[in-house]
């Protein structure tokens, strides 16, 4: 791998980073979409709230860090004033996650300084493999997107979402994510929570084995055409420390409903142990994620081990092949 630097990138409490889910409304349907808004809310919240939430989270830490998502976030006719916002209270980083549909004309109407990185999601280096999974069209206005966000000079990344719909496709990715121009690559295991949880779709879930015969063997590929990669752990190397980043860490998962996460795995249930009260974010009574994080088993994570239990492999004596590491735990390959 020569020229090619890879770490686990440290979880650490120097910076606070925060993803606000200013609506939950969305124009696709993917298959695999995480949101649930029976746990998170239909509201689109008004620009007025952004400002005291933005407000509230920005004090959380000297450098923070806010992503906006959605649903759809450009659906948010507000939202270029809301990253004004973001970078008039100082956060460190602004960035946009969109599914390339770009609505309210966003780039039009904001610049390369305000935004740091427009991040577009692909779940395919081809319409074929891509559109099943989000929507008829998706592939065409995603590049479509991509390609404007570059030529107007915007910092750009991509995400792509594995399953086993998808898997063999991220092969074909390398060449297409060198011809976009993006400068990051992430990529993303498909979560048992929002549609898979209910809607009977576990079976998106790539086996240990697939995972680590095609992954960082791609990543690879990826990070030595000059593209930083991130991608999750997933799987600890036997010894290798467990942590969770609850604990450790200083994430905030916002949804427009008022709860506010720590933990992503748990977002499809209500143990969000902070909530958004008349502007202010007070934690929440009563037994929450934040009771499951001191949690030690041998399995490593424990929502994992309570929700999607299938990437556990347990030996003949009982004791588990590999433990399951905190979802935010990351690899970088740059
Ligand atoms: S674009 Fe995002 S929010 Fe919309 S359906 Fe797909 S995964 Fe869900
Ligand atoms: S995914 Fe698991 S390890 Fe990570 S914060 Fe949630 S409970 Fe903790």
């Amino acid at each position: 791998m020569t020229g090619i630097s890879k770490q686990t990138v440290a979880f650490t409490r120097d910076a606070a980073n925060v993803f606000f889910h200013i609506l939950t409304r969305c124009n696709l349907r993917c298959r695999h979409c995480y949101i649930n808004p029976e746990a998170h809310g239909t509201e689109t919240l008004p620009l007025r709230t952004i400002e005291r939430w933005l407000r509230v989270l920005a004090k959380k830490s000297r450098k923070a860090n806010v992503v906006f998502l959605g649903g759809e976030p450009t659906l948010h006719p507000d939202l270029p004033d809301a990253v004004r916002l973001a970078r008039r209270l100082g956060f460190s980083s602004i960035t946009v996650d969109t599914n390339g549909y770009l609505f309210h004309d966003f780039l039009g109407r904001v610049s390369p300084e305000e935004v740091d990185v427009v991040s577009f999601s692909l779940d395919g280096p081809t319409a074929e493999t891509n559109d099943p999974i989000r929507g008829a069209g998706s592939y065409r206005q995603c590049l479509k997107g991509i390609r404007q966000a570059v030529d107007r000079g915007f910092s750009t990344s991509l995400i792509y979402t594995v399953s086993r719909e998808n898997l063999t496709g991220l092969e074909g990715m390398p060449s297409l994510v060198e011809s976009l121009g993006v400068q990051r690559f992430f990529i993303q295991v498909i979560g048992i929570r929002g549609k898979p949880a209910g809607g009977g779709e576990k079976d998106l879930q790539v086996s240990r084995r697939q995972w680590l015969e095609t992954v960082p063997r791609v990543a690879e590929d990826i990070a030595g055409r000059g593209i930083v990669v991130n991608y999750p752990k997933v799987y600890l190397d036997p010894g290798e420390p467990f942590a969770c980043a609850g604990l450790v860490a200083d994430n905030y998962f916002v949804f427009p409903n008022g709860r506010v996460y720590r933990c992503p795995l748990c977002e499809d249930h209500p143990l969000h142990s902070l909530q958004m009260v008349n502007d202010r974010m007070v934690p929440v009574t009563g037994i929450t994620e934040v009771d499951l994080f001191p949690l030690q088993i041998p399995e490593g994570c424990v929502m994992n081990r309570l929700i999607q239990p299938d990437n556990i492999v347990y030996r003949p004596d009982g004791g588990c092949e590999h433990r399951i590491a905190c979802c935010l735990l990351k690899e970088q390959l740059g």
